[in-house]
């Protein structure tokens, strides 16, 4: 049997009073589009950030396609491509180099970076803009951006935190698109997003989140059907 894209077992995380995340489950598989929703500061960001090797958990285990997020860091490290909340990006290279960085980053040599630097910008639309400095993009081409640093790798995992947070309505919808595209082509992907309509658009399942525990796994069609009404009720309890 192969390991699930990702898995997660009793994973805390403490910061001083605030238990981020509190004996967190979840298994994603491979190929799949899987959404996290939740309320802010249910634990998306903290799980994602263990998964990643930002945050190092109390307790519990979290794997990527079997490889322990701690032990194997490395071998987690190259299979993910991350496209976090926050734009931390150096604001004065050219976005072309910042995404060569990145692929250097990833152990990637120095001709091929610049041509996955190349393609990256040419899949989320930016290309013309390869010369121009981060901080004098527009906040949506910024959002490109992000999506474009995290594919740099050719990632088979794809996490994307809040993706389309604050964008137009055409911006989403390309986004949308060039993500679905990647999971189309066999790239699984964990996606957080506050927008129901967005789960029910691109994700296979979604898991809802609070106080740092899965409430459940459903279908967008499940949770669409009970209203989203529902959703927060259960979430206030
Ligand atoms: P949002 O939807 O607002 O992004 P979230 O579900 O991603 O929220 P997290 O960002 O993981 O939630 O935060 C979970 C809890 O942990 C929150 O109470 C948050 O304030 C706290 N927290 C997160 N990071 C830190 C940190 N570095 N130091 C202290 N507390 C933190």
């Amino acid at each position: 049997m192969t390991d699930p894209a990702i898995r997660a077992s009793g994973l805390r995380k403490r910061y001083g009073d605030v238990q981020a995340l509190d004996g967190l489950e979840l298994s994603v598989d491979r190929g799949e589009f899987f959404g996290l929703l939740g309320p802010n500061g249910a634990g998306k960001t903290t799980f994602i950030n263990t998964l990643v090797g930002l945050v190092h958990s109390d307790q519990g285990t979290a794997e990527v396609f079997g490889f322990d997020v701690e032990d194997d860091y490395r071998e987690v490290r190259d299979r993910i491509g991350l496209a976090p909340q926050e734009f931390n990006v150096d604001r004065f290279f050219p976005i072309i180099e910042v995404l060569e960085h990145k692929a250097g980053y990833h152990g990637i040599p120095r001709d091929e970076a610049r041509e996955r630097a190349e393609e990256a910008l040419k899949t989320v639309g930016i290309w013309d803009k390869r010369d121009t400095r981060f901080d004098w993009l527009s906040g949506g081409m910024k959002r490109r951006l992000m999506l474009a640093r995290a594919l740099v790798s050719d990632p088979d995992l794809l996490i994307l935190d809040e993706p389309t947070a604050g964008v137009d309505v055409q911006l989403r919808h390309d986004l949308w698109d060039i993500i679905n595209r990647m999971n189309d082509a066999g790239t699984t992907i964990l996606l957080t997003t506050h927008y129901i309509e967005e789960a029910e658009r691109l994700c296979d399942r979604v898991a809802i989140m609070d106080d740092g525990r899965k409430v459940e796994v459903a279908t967008p069609d499940d949770l669409m059907a009970r209203g989203t009404d529902t959703i927060v009720l259960e979430l206030a309890d």
